[in-house]
């Protein structure tokens, strides 16, 4: 009731185009919009680096386009909720091919205090939150804090990428992660340092199984 009271004075709007969708839509995603966006086929993928500490990769679709447009309108222009969206890319894809009720506990990358405060909210926190409910899988975010403030990472070349990050997560209670099969959520896999940084410590605290779940990547694996 209060749902469709609220869809009424904000109708649901197309993510991408800002189109005013059905009042009923499941998805912040218009048809036409929906029919660009890249997929990636399959389901999770292992990771074939060999220097990855996460063991497998889930992601949605490539970034580019009008996925990469929104994704940067939703970390840096205040658009906290183009989540639900993501989200449900994102759960749908994990429910069509994945064995999910294998995951012991979803966390997402945290930001550093200061830059959560700056822009109001941790877009990441906010999937894996939604992720949590549409799964059923317990939200433990928690677990893992960022220590260290970094710059940008997307302005910095691969070698510096991995030192900026080095060190600037820990796990809070070692104790809650040891033998936990985990879903670590972030919005984009660029290079994938920042999430094999998450992932490192949380192996180090006895993590059995790190699969990444991502809306969007460049990167093959
Ligand atoms: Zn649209």
């Amino acid at each position: 009731m209060l749902k469709r009271l609220l869809n009424l004075i904000f109708p649901p709007k197309c993510i991408f185009c800002n189109k005013i969708l059905y009042l009923n839509t499941d998805i912040y995603i218009c048809k036409e919009c929906f029919s660009k966006i890249e997929f990636r086929e399959g389901g999770s993928i292992k990771s074939g680096t060999g220097d990855d500490y996460f063991d497998s990769i889930v992601c949605v679709c490539e970034y580019t386009g009008i996925v990469k447009d929104a994704v940067k309108r939703f970390k840096f222009s205040n658009k906290p909720a183009y989540y639900r969206a993501f989200a449900r890319l994102l759960s749908q894809k994990i429910k069509e091919t994945m064995d999910y009720r294998l995951f012991d506990a979803i966390i997402s990358v945290p930001l550093h205090p200061v830059r959560e405060r700056t822009r109001g909210y941790n877009q990441s926190f906010l999937i894996s939150t939604e992720l949590s409910r549409e799964l059923g899988i317990k939200e433990e975010s928690n677990l893992l804090s960022r220590t260290r403030n970094t710059h940008s990472q997307s302005l910095l070349p691969r070698q510096d990428r991995l030192i900026n990050v080095k060190g600037a997560f820990t796990v809070t209670d070692s104790s809650k992660v040891k033998d936990k099969t985990i879903l670590l959520v972030d919005d984009v896999l660029t290079t994938g340092t920042t999430l094999n940084e998450c992932s490192r410590v949380l192996k180090e605290a006895g993590a059995k199984k790190i699969v990444v779940a991502v809306i969007a990547s460049g990167r093959r694996f």
